[in-house]
């Protein structure tokens, strides 16, 4: 079976699909890997390692995506490159399933089946095939960094013959895997560090990190069965604002993480709240590419507001840390493809049947074919 990662083109990217041990490994597995040229680059992996990995480098990228039985990428395809893939070939990376139809659909009309890696499911058993997972884990500990790097001041206390400094405080909102690496960071760095998600049960999770969970009364919420939170009602948003005000206006960094899968990022921070914060303070939107936490967030910027808050806006902050966020992924895919390697026949044969192929292939043989996608 061939596979194929091309370069990942979008100017900010970094990341690349999979890393020389990954590539040594599939090609221990038996199989046969072609890497584009310079794919590895900004992650700091030369070709010369692939191919001393066993990869074959690749200057013509169209002849390759036509060669392939299976595409790896980190971002989803260009929608002109679908069409060069031939017909039963598989891709898989991350699709934005929700935010383009249109790309779904190239997949059906190709005949190509795509297994999108946003949807993979959040069991144990395939958490080790979670992209999510893995690189909010990066993002979240990047998104601390970053404000500790911008910030006016330091984040642990000091006591010096000079005088004791505070420790700063940190507000993280939203925790999941992104929120609670961003606590265990911020706390790492001596913060005093407050949470709130909508899920009650991470408050546990909360205080076994030494943070404070802040309780704001928002009746029902609970969360969905794959443990994702439920969308808010306009009044429930309301009282969310209210609540985290005052909170926001005596941290020093607020770091939002909150999303709702499948649907826009709710605004929770507003203008006003934002201006209630002090002048040098920091804000970090994590969920910036999907809408943003934060009323004036702007995607892949960084802005100072006219009250001198600070407010970054870099999508996929784990892409500041390529190495790592390419050596996750990596993993992520191997361990796919490895979960249904077919060690005699060398190749990956599809398992309709089975619930993590039904939970993230979108399209399969010239169908949608994920019921949340089909209509
Ligand atoms: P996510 O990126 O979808 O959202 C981030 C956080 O924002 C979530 O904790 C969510 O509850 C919270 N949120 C949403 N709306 C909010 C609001 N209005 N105010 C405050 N917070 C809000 O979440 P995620 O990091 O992908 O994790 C979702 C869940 O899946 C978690 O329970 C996580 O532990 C679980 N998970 C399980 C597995 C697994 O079992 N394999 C893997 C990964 C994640």
């Amino acid at each position: 079976m061939r596979l194929f990662v091309p370069k990942e083109i979008q100017s900010l990217e970094t990341r690349v699909a999979l890393v020389p041990a990954a590539v040594s490994k599939l090609v221990g597995m038996g199989a046969l890997v072609a890497i584009e040229s310079g794919s590895g680059m900004a992650a700091g992996h030369p070709d010369a390692d692939y191919l001393s990995a066993g990869a074959a480098i690749i200057a013509d990228r169209a002849a390759a995506l036509g060669d392939a039985d299976f595409v790896l990428r980190v971002l989803p395809a260009p929608l002109e490159e679908i069409a060069l893939q031939k017909p039963g070939s598989l891709a898989t990376g991350l699709m934005d399933p929700f935010g383009s139809r249109e790309r779904i659909e190239r997949y059906a009309n190709g005949r190509i089946t795509a297994l999108c890696s946003e949807l993979i499911p959040r069991s144990t058993l395939a958490q080790k095939m979670d992209v999510l997972s893995s690189q909010a884990n990066l993002a979240g500990y990047m998104a601390v960094v970053t404000a500790a790097d911008q910030l006016d001041s330091i984040l642990p206390m000091m006591m010096t013959p000079a005088g004791t400094i505070s420790p700063a405080k940190v507000f993280i909102l939203g925790v999941g895997v992104a929120g609670l690496q961003a606590i265990a960071t911020a706390r790492r760095l001596g913060a005093r560090v407050e949470a709130f998600d909508t899920r009650p049960v991470v408050e546990e999770q909360v205080k076994s990190l030494g943070a404070r969970f802040v309780k704001i009364d928002i009746g029902e919420v609970g969360q969905t069965e794959q443990g994702y939170a439920r969308e808010l009602t306009p009044e429930q948003v309301q009282k969310q604002r209210e609540g985290m005000a005052k909170v926001c206006a005596s941290s020093d960094i607020v770091i939002t993480t909150a999303k709702v899968f499948g649907r826009k990022a709710p605004i929770l921070l507003t203008r006003e709240m934002i201006s209630g914060m002090r002048p040098g303070s920091i804000i970090v939107d994590l969920a910036a590419e999907g809408g943003g936490n934060v009323e004036e967030t702007i995607v892949d910027r960084e802005i100072v507001t006219p009250s001198g808050v600070r407010i970054i806006g870099w999508a996929a902050l784990e892409r500041k840390v390529p190495r790592h966020a390419s050596q996750m992924f990596a993993a992520n895919m191997v361990n796919l493809i490895d979960h249904f390697w077919d060690r005699e026949a060398k190749t990956f044969p599809l398992k309709t049947d089975d619930e993590i192929i039904q939970g993230c292939m979108l399209t399969h043989d010239g169908h949608i074919v994920h019921d949340r996608f089909k209509a």
